[in-house]
Order: C-alpha cells, then sequence, then structure tokens
C-alpha cells in the first residue's frame, strides 16, 4: 500500500456531506502526509471559544446551521493560507462550501502560483449522516440543525462536485466503511491520480 510519501506537498480539499467524516480523515491524512489539516468549522469554534470580533459575528450562524457569509470566510481562508506551514501542501476540510468560495480559492492559489492537487469526495448515505452527526454530540448537532446543515450542503455545495469533476480533480471514495479502510481507500485514490 502507498505510504503517502509521494503526496507529500499536495494540495487537497476534503469534501462531503456534514458527518461524513471529511474532520476525522482530514486529521489521519494530513498526519500520514506530513502537511497542516486546515478546518474552517475548526477555526471558527476556537474564534467562538475565545470570544473574538470573529467569533461574536459567527456564533448565532455557527448554531443555526447557516453558513457564515462568503466575505468573512474569504478572510479567514486568506490569511490561514498565508501562513508560512501551508508552503509545503495542506488538507482544507470545510472549504469552500459555495461557488464564490470556490472562485475565491482558485484566486488566492492563483495569487501563490500554486494550484490544487486534488478534491476527496467522501461519498455516504444520507440516513448514515444523520445517525453520525447524533452521535458527535456538538453544540450545533440537534436533530433540526443537522438536516438544516444537510439541505444547505445539498443546495449550495453538493453543485462544486460538478465544478472539481470537470477540472479532473475529484476523487471520489466510499466513506460507509471502517475510519481505517477509508484513509487507505483516499491515499490509494490520490495516488493512482499522482
Ligand atoms: P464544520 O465543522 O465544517 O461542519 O463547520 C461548522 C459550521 O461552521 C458550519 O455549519 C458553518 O456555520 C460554519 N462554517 C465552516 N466552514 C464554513 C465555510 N466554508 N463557509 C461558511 N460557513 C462555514
Amino acid at each position: 500500500m502507498d505510504d503517502g510519501r509521494n503526496l507529500a506537498g499536495a494540495r487537497l480539499l476534503m469534501f462531503g456531506p456534514p458527518g461524513s467524516g471529511k474532520g476525522t480523515q482530514a486529521a489521519v491524512l494530513a498526519s500520514r502526509l506530513g502537511v497542516p489539516a486546515i478546518s474552517t468549522g475548526e477555526m471558527l469554534r476556537q474564534a467562538v471559544a475565545q470570544g473574538s470580533d470573529l467569533g461574536n459575528k459567527v456564533e448565532t450562524i455557527m448554531t443555526s446551521g447557516a453558513l457564515v457569509d462568503d466575505e468573512t470566510m474569504a478572510e479567514v481562508v486568506r490569511h490561514r493560507l498565508a501562513q508560512k506551514d501551508t508552503g509545503n501542501g495542506f488538507l482544507l476540510d470545510g472549504y469552500p462550501r459555495t461557488k464564490g468560495q470556490a472562485r475565491t480559492l482558485e484566486q488566492v492559489l492563483q495569487d501563490q502560483d500554486v494550484h490544487l492537487d486534488g478534491v476527496v469526495f467522501l461519498d455516504v448515505p444520507t440516513e448514515e449522516l444523520v445517525t453520525r452527526a447524533l452521535a458527535r454530540k456538538r453544540a450545533d448537532d440537534r436533530e433540526e440543525v443537522i438536516r438544516e446543515r444537510l439541505r444547505i450542503y445539498h443546495s449550495q455545495t453538493a453543485p462544486l462536485l460538478g465544478y472539481y469533476r470537470d477540472l479532473g480533480l475529484l476523487r471520489t471514495v466510499d466513506g460507509h466503511q471502517s475510519i481505517d479502510k477509508v484513509t487507505e481507500a483516499v491515499l490509494a485514490s490520490l495516488a493512482e491520480a499522482a
């Protein structure tokens, strides 16, 4: 099995509905590939916990399951991707979630003269997503909020799959298996494409 060495320095997106295991896989894969895992959801939760201006601005939006506006997210991501640790690749989890965000990301990377190497889509059946999300017990994991996040995912985020497929970047992986098996399947799909 490929150990990910040929993927060192890769710039990757983890893509998938809420509850698909993006965050878990991003953390494991980032450490296997030696690149930072960047989760916009985690950054926003930290901002809320710290009570920063950003945190105060996004707290209510996050608990309702809605998306934070593209302009605010552009600032967060532009700032994060300007940091040195992303110079040798990164694994972005939870961004982009709208067409506007995809355009922003493209611009940020173009400004740095780099490009994405792959977009991993974790494919998981919807009923499994609700079960998983309810088991996490996060503040924004009440059932109606989970359903709202899924609705927003389908209307605003899922269309990006076609965009990345057209660019030849999309790698679809069956996310309905054990954590280890998903990790191996992701590494295999990326190695195939490398
Ligand atoms: P996540 O941990 O990725 O599920 O994100 C948790 C919440 O943070 C989401 O439900 C949104 O309210 C907000 N959020 C995270 N990433 C983004 C993004 N790229 N665009 C808009 N809102 C986001």
